[in-house]
């Protein structure tokens, strides 16, 4: 499979490269050269297929004959070793818990995907990956696990000293050898800025092969295309084929651009919502066709803290740069902290059933639009497990959580990490 550059159609890659290089060189994203349609017999069969079958079905064409099939079928059964539960809240509305995997949060999927994807390429070769992340939370924790003890792999985490929660810096910092956590005296910013200045050191490009873990990373962010298809199985067995909306909690706009490419592949999709926070740029874009981020607001839902979406350029590409089309297909609503804790609370009382933080905000997009549009059907993903943000949660629902066995498994372990004040340091850590 081929990709190119969203800046300059003439740069061109293979998925390999894309891979192994996150970001294009003139620092454009990845796109594929072409997504087709996957056939009938597949759609006609859908309801029949393993999770797995599915997997390999969606995923070839994006690997192409870079992988081979068996190999791409174990990679991908190591991905999706855990549940994606479909659970019904009302009569037409659904969530998808898409936390049952390491880390407890959907990135999980992605970072199992591209970690094995790296594994395998420089397999028999003496190269060395390094994966450089920035996290607020979330995100590191996530390609710690995936990554972790994968030979030919080194993961080096930046994560900002007192800013995230407790049960975070855990996952950041009890991980195999292959992981370093770094403890930033700063902020997220901060770290991000550390990331960059790494990626165009001229030192660190001689001795390192480095690549970036966000979901710029095209191995990061296709695999979560299968959600999409996972869910409409699991409708098909409840007879429900069509008007199926999907509302995404975004904050880079990742998960809910892989949704797109799900129906570009011919999946039955009748409209997306994308639910963010307060940091609202691409519902103000489609109000009034400019896009123009502000300052980055901090939120209950911190993993969607994100003002300048990365993948927002892929979605403009995907509808074709037409914003007729976008707004035909696909929907934003923004919510503050306040109307967040409202929808914690109407989900437990009305259903039974404890959201966390960025799932409330995909619940009230979906309410939101089904509101004008009754007799369709909506699920929204659950992103992260509640207990990864239990002090919001516990606090608002005046309930204890139970520790599930990923989090309780790390609870009494010693944290690994090392402490900087400054990318020098950083530099030197790395270097010798
Ligand atoms: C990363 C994350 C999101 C946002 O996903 P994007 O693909 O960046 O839009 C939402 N919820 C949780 C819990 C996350 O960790």
């Amino acid at each position: 499979m081929q990709y190119y550059s969203l800046k300059n159609k003439s740069i061109k890659s293979s998925f390999k490269q894309a891979v192994l290089a996150g970001i294009a060189e003139d620092k454009g994203l990845y796109f594929p050269n072409k997504i087709e349609k996957l056939n009938n017999k597949f759609y006609n069969d859908l309801i029949n297929l393993s999770e797995l079958e599915i997997s390999f079905e969606v995923m070839k064409q994006f690997v192409g004959k870079e992988i081979n099939s068996n190999k791409l079928i174990e990679i991908l059964e190591d991905t999706i070793s855990f549940d994606f539960p479909l659970i019904k809240l009302s009569k037409n509305i659904y969530t998808l818990e898409l936390f049952h995997g390491p880390t407890m949060a959907f990135k999980d999927v992605g970072a199992r995907f591209m970690s094995r994807c790296i594994n395998y390429f420089i397999n028999n070769t003496n190269k060395k990956v390094s994966v450089l992340v920035a996290t607020s939370g979330d995100t590191g924790g996530a390609v710690a696990s995936g990554f972790n003890n994968i030979s030919g792999t080194e993961v080096i985490i930046l994560y900002p000293k007192g800013r995230v929660s407790d049960i975070q810096e855990k996952q950041l910092t009890t991980n195999g050898k292959n992981v370093r956590a770094f403890e930033v005296d700063g902020s997220f910013d901060d770290c991000q800025k550390m990331v960059k200045d790494a990626f165009v050191d001229k030192d660190l490009k001689k001795t390192h092969n480095l690549t970036s873990a966000n979901s710029i990373n095209v191995a990061r962010w296709l695999p979560q295309s299968l959600y999409y298809f996972f869910t409409m199985k699991k409708f098909a067995e409840l007879n429900i084929l069509n008007k199926v909306v999907f509302s995404i909690p975004s904050g880079n706009f990742g998960n809910i651009c892989a949704g797109i490419v799900a129906s570009k592949l011919g999946l039955n999709i009748k409209h997306f919502v994308a639910s963010t926070n307060s940091n609202d740029t691409v519902t103000r874009f489609l109000r009034n066709g400019k896009y123009q981020p502000n300052k980055t607001i901090r939120t209950l839902s911190n993993a969607m803290d994100v003002s300048d979406p990365s993948n927002f350029i892929r979605i403009k590409k995907l509808y074709e740069n037409d914003l007729k089309k976008i707004k035909n297909n696909f929907t934003s609503y923004s919510f503050n902290d306040n109307e967040t804790v409202l929808a914690l609370k109407e989900i437990f009382n009305d259903y039974n059933y404890i959201a966390d933080p960025h799932g409330a905000i995909g619940f009230l997009g979906l309410k939101k639009y089904l509101k004008t549009n009754r007799n369709n059907f909506g699920v929204f993903f659950e992103t992260a497990h509640p207990i990864k943000f239990r002090k919001t949660v516990e606090s608002n629902l005046d309930i204890n959580l139970k520790y599930p066995y990923q989090i309780k498994r790390i609870l009494n372990k010693k944290k690994r990490k090392e402490s900087i004040k400054s990318y020098e340091e950083l530099k030197e850590a790395i270097m010798f």
